[in-house]
């Protein structure tokens, strides 16, 4: 998901396990901001697999993950986002230095599912790395309990709500082939279908 003025300064309440190898600890390999994929690429459509490799090769493609999704910014990145149609999601706390950078703690979400979600409902105007300049309020569950799988392959049940909650669920629907912009009511759809087809043509706006 992307980070906007909304998400700026507002911290998750609570977050998981950090992913312990920080920056710059992979040794030789240099660490590489992915393209990142748009509206229109197929893989954004396709429900993703599960991960069912040994998560010690997932470490070169978490650490790309995370360089990709600091670098816009954003606040959460799914693998499908990136052309890897598995399910994986790397997140990160909100939390800036001096310099400006998000130094919050992350969390990497392997398998991901959520269990649970709260009667009530609240919007937030979200906006996605995949669906470039376009934000929207979307109501969603206010809160959830979800279950994943981190890179030590310790799995955790969590509750969440506000921030973390709404970016599992954004996340999370990327797994599942959605966008944010299809849970939108049909008069907003309408409203932003011609941006939609230039974006899926490949143009800008
Ligand atoms: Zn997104």
């Amino acid at each position: 998901m992307q980070r906007n003025a909304v998400t700026s300064g507002g911290a998750f309440a609570t977050i998981g396990v950090a992913d312990p190898a920080a920056p710059g600890e992979q040794g030789s390999r240099v660490i590489a901001v992915r393209p990142i994929l748009t509206y229109g690429a197929p893989v954004l459509r396709e429900k993703a697999q599960p991960v069912t490799e040994p998560l010690d090769s997932l470490r070169s493609l978490v650490e790309d993950m995370f360089e990709t999704m600091y670098s816009e910014p954003g606040i959460g990145l799914a693998a499908p986002q990136v052309g890897v149609s598995k399910r994986l999601v790397v997140l990160a706390e909100v939390a800036d230095d001096e310099a400006g950078r998000n130094v919050g703690p992350r969390l990497v979400l392997v398998n991901p599912t959520i269990h649970w979600f709260s009667g009530d409902r609240v919007p937030y105007e979200e906006g996605c790395l995949s669906v470039p300049e376009i934000t929207e309020n979307v109501e969603r569950p206010r809160a959830i309990r979800f279950g994943f799988t981190d890179l030590e392959g310790n799995r955790h049940e969590r509750e969440a709500e506000g921030l973390l909650a709404r970016v599992v669920q954004h996340e999370v629907d990327h797994l599942d082939g959605i966008l944010f912009i299809d849970r939108l009511s049909l008069i907003k759809k309408q409203l932003l279908r011609k941006r939609l087809k230039r974006l899926a043509a490949g143009m800008a706006g």
